[in-house]
């Protein structure tokens, strides 16, 4: 989907300040947030970071904004987001660049990302039309109940930095579409794509001041606090299983009680049966496991493979990486870039040595340069090793021999997490009672294990999370209920 209108469009600029109350302001706290590129160590920007009491702030400009905002018809707030598809479109580019330079993407991964994002702004264009309310009998002579759909107030986004752009519109988009407010807090490696030029498209497009409100603070500022304000009636946090439990337990320590919608880690299993399609599950497999250099949490983080197949499959599934281009995201056929910061790369480093201590065979390996880390293969990779029980965000893979279908089914539960998930067969009534099989929020037979459509439930189970994102399970999740009851003649009351 390229543009022709991006030439005439001047870029948007200084992004070293915050979004609040419609304005942009300089962050008061002492901090200052580095933005830097994680292939070449370039610092993009420096903003200094917000304090509490802006963070209130914002807070009480989303509380007031929203009650008007509630009122506006839907055609208002449809159109303000057709505005904003409109503004995607016309940016691309720039939103593509910023990927590539803030979050480390490829060129490919920023693609899919743009495309997601902009599929769920136009999903959420749909939604202020789509809220219907309902009419019920009453046991009551003369009673009619009525059941309102509404918005649900100040909603508190808290978003991670691997799918910054799109993580973070799949929240605001729906929220700002069914009468809610927003308050933002982007991920602190990227607070620009996740965050700032999000506000900049929104305040573009003409959205009300207000409304939405970015906020980049340090966690030891502004973490907790923006949990447990008593604004926000509901807490949208996409992240880690070990950070949303603890939001969890904050979101309610306080006076006011919380809805939490926690889309959370995967250890995601990709199993290839015995009579499966070996070239293409071959295939899905390298995109599924190295695109973003497995830096999604949706990506394969196991390979299961039935004995029968399995030498063959890793033969196959060597070949096909040691075809990978490794290195500057920003060439077009780049397939692994950077991964996004020293700590993360620390953990990679970590698990590439326990899974050699471990005693699994690594077939394939390479020098770390800078951040960029090349592929990993692993195989006779047991349950037991750190390789098969955590998430690995990085690209290595682990490969497990399973003895039969039964054994591979169980070894793809044997995990904490729920989230995504897939199965290779050529036969699809086993694909089903497979798929059925796995306790998880997602399983794609046939496929990757990264899949987000505008229109189907995305979310996860057990340690994944709660709440579904997309489609109609957002639009329930972002509003609420209202009963309203109308006593059309005069009741008999028992005194
Ligand atoms: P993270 O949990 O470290 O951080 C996520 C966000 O929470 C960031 O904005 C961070 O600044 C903020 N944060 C961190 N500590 C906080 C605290 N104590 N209070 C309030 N906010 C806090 O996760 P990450 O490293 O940014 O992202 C990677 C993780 O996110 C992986 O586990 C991945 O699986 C998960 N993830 C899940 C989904 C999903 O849809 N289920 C999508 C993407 C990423």
């Amino acid at each position: 989907m390229s543009n022709n209108n991006q030439s005439s469009t001047e870029k948007y600029s200084d992004f070293s300040f915050q979004y609040i109350a419609g304005e942009w302001q300089k962050g008061q706290d002492d901090s200052v947030n580095t933005d830097t590129n994680p292939f070449n160590g370039e610092t993009l920007v420096e903003i200094k970071q917000a304090t509490q009491s802006q963070l209130d702030e914002a807070y009480k400009a989303a509380e007031i904004a929203q009650i008007e905002w509630a009122q506006t018809s839907p055609a208002e707030r449809g159109a303000l987001l057709h505005k904003v598809v409109s503004i995607l479109d016309q940016r691309q580019d720039e939103i593509v660049d910023w990927l590539v330079k803030e979050s480390g993407s490829t060129r490919i991964k920023a693609m899919v990302e743009f495309s997601s994002a902009r599929a769920i702004t136009v999903e959420a264009a749909g939604f202020p039309s789509r809220v219907h309310g309902e009419i019920r009998a009453s046991k009551i002579p003369g009673k009619e109940n009525f059941i309102y759909r509404e918005p649900i107030g100040v909603i508190a986004v808290i978003s991670p930095w691997n799918f910054p752009f799109h993580l973070t519109q799949r929240s605001i988009a729906p929220a700002l579409a069914l009468g809610n407010a927003v308050v933002l807090k982007p991920a602190s490696d990227t607070p620009v794509i996740g965050g700032l030029l999000l506000a900049k498209i929104f305040e573009e497009a003409g959205l009300p001041k207000g409304l939405l409100n970015v906020v980049v603070g340090a966690g030891s500022e502004i973490g907790d606090a923006i949990v447990t304000h008593d604004t926000p009636r509901l807490i949208s946090f996409t992240g880690s299983t070990s950070v949303g439990k603890n939001i969890g337990e904050l979101a309610n320590s306080g006076n006011t009680i919380k809805k939490l919608a926690l889309e959370l880690g995967g250890n995601n299993p990709f199993v290839v049966l015995k009579d499966a399609n070996l070239d293409n599950a071959v295939k899905a497999a390298v995109f599924g496991k190295f695109l973003h250099q497995g830096q999604i949490c949706i990506a394969i983080n196991r390979i299961i493979v039935e004995d029968a197949i399995y030498d063959d499959f890793v033969e196959r599934f060597h070949a096909h990486v040691k075809t990978l281009k490794v290195g500057d995201p920003n060439d077009q056929d780049t397939a692994i870039g950077p991964i996004i910061n020293e700590d993360q790369l620390k953990s990679i480093k970590d698990k590439i040595a326990k899974a050699k201590d471990a005693g699994a065979n690594m077939i394939m390996s390479g020098e770390i340069e800078g951040q960029v880390v090349p592929p990993h293969i692993f195989t006779e990779v047991t349950a037991d090793m750190d390789l098969s029980c955590n998430e690995i965000f990085g690209p290595l893979v682990g490969i497990i021999r399973a003895k039969d279908e039964d054994e591979a089914l169980k070894l793809a539960n044997d995990t904490e997490y729920g989230l995504s998930s897939a199965v290779f067969t050529e036969d699809m009534e086993k694909g089903l009672r497979f798929a059925r099989g796995i306790k998880a929020g997602m399983t794609h037979i046939n496929d990757i294990t990264v899949n987000d459509e505008s229109n189907a439930p995305f979310g996860g189970e057990k340690n994944s999370g709660i709440g579904r994102f997309n489609g109609e399970w957002v639009l329930e999740e972002f509003t609420t209920l209202h009963w309203i009851s109308v006593q059309h003649e005069p009741r008999n009351y028992p005194f």
